[in-house]
């Protein structure tokens, strides 16, 4: 008898997005001459960059000549692209990253998913609070977690995001063996300090613990002071591991492109507190379940890094920031305390009232979606996410709308 992976039945019930989709479903059935603007959901609008869908047309044809056809690669990525990846957006920002060190995937989201694989099943896991969703049930599906009881797992540490620290956790008393960090943060658009992740990398040094840093949103960070990569920080390849994406970077949400660094000095530890290699683990796992991504797609991931390409890239998550810089001011002129939206695509708005009954109102009064906290975990629930992305004029007709809702 074909039996389940009983973890899953301990899944809480409802993706927030899900749910989100369902309450707008259903408000959409009731009032069906309502326009709404979305201002919920983080997926990108603008257009690749001209120069990625050059270099990517030109890969398709490629395919389709028999000198140029390309078919499997088992190795980590086209070392075309890993190398400007490896000198781009590390070397030449002073860390000390090599190409071999560089897996290209598929995606951020499947790579902080499949990263647990490598881990054993009675670690503890510290995640943020909020969080994105896929560190906490990926864990809870490989059955690191107890039940799902008042908005959280048991066996989690959880790591309060708050606007007491910032949204910035600090370092816990608790041991954690396997720490999940984003900057900037979604949802909550917070950025890190190179100090405050100085401490961090101290604390799996100590713990010998390692980070999963998920830096999806670098590509918005403006002040050269903040740290783009955890490798800036001294001490960071032995106990950390970092997550790229090109889909916010340069608009890949539907072209899919992504990469993992994993140092080879990074280590984990086995039964006989032996040190283990997780560059050869990680390796191990994606020649085992992955086949890599398609060569057109690296092609056009590559021209990202041209002139032309970066030049693009940056007009556009320009124009996303000031999209955010624009619902950031709407709402601090309400009197809303909010963070992000600077270096970050996301507004976090701390809206006084429960994060659901705040998401019906700007629904049902001003016809704005938002994404309520509370989905992102406990510490969200009293609190709204807006997300940058989308057009300028949508933006604004939201902000009015919201604006007139609120009585402001
Ligand atoms: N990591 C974070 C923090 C995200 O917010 C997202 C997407 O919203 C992802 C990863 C997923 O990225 P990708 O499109 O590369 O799978």
């Amino acid at each position: 008898m074909i039996r389940i992976n009983e973890d899953f039945n301990k899944l809480a019930a409802s993706y927030l997005f899900s749910e989100v989709r369902k309450r707008v479903a259903a408000y959409t059935a009731e009032h069906p001459d309502v326009e709404l603007v979305k201002m919920g959901i983080g997926d990108v609008t603008l257009p690749l960059p001209a120069a990625c869908v050059a270099a990517f047309r030109r890969a398709v044809e490629e395919m389709g000549v028999e000198e140029t056809f390309r078919g499997y690669r088992d190795d980590e990525g086209y070392e075309f692209l890993r190398e400007k990846i490896a000198a781009a957006d590390f070397q030449k920002r002073g860390a000390d990253i090599d190409v071999s060190e560089i897996f290209i995937s598929d995606g951020a989201k499947s790579d902080s998913g499949n990263i647990q694989d490598l881990f054993a099943r009675d670690i503890v896991v510290a995640v943020p609070d909020p969080v994105y969703p896929v560190y906490v049930d990926s864990n809870v599906m490989a059955g690191r977690s107890g039940a799902f009881r008042d908005g959280r797992y048991e066996g989690f540490l959880y790591l309060d995001s708050t606007t007491a620290n910032h949204f910035i956790p600090s370092v816990p008393a608790e041991r954690a063996d396997l720490i999940y960090l984003c900057f900037p943060n979604n949802p909550t658009g917070a950025v890190i300090s190179r100090d405050a992740l100085s401490a961090w990398v101290e604390y799996a040094r100590r713990n010998r613990a390692l980070i999963v840093y998920d830096a999806a949103y670098a590509a918005f960070l403006r002040d050269e002071k903040l740290p783009q990569s955890i490798f800036e920080i001294e001490g960071a390849k032995e106990v950390a591991i970092e997550i790229r994406s090109f889909s916010k970077t340069a608009g890949f949400t539907g072209t899919r492109c992504a990469y993992t660094v994993v140092p080879h000095d990074c280590v984990a530890y086995n039964g006989k507190n032996e040190r283990v290699s997780v560059h050869d683990l990680w390796s191990r796992r994606q020649n085992t379940k992955f086949n890599g991504v398609s060569y057109p797609v690296q092609r056009a991931a590559e021209a990202v890094y041209t002139e032309e390409g970066q030049r693009e890239c940056r007009r556009m998550n320009d124009y996303y920031l000031e999209n955010a810089a624009l619902i950031r001011s709407a709402f601090t002129a309400m009197g809303y305390a909010c963070s992000g939206g600077e270096h970050s695509p996301y507004v976090w708005v701390d809206t006084g009232v429960d994060s659901w009954n705040f998401f019906t109102l700007l629904l049902e009064k001003a016809h704005v979606v938002c994404t309520p906290g509370a989905g992102f975990g406990r510490c969200g629930a009293g609190y709204v996410r807006f997300s940058a992305f989308g057009d300028r004029q949508s933006r604004q007709k939201g902000i009015e709308n919201i604006k007139s809702a609120l009585g402001a």
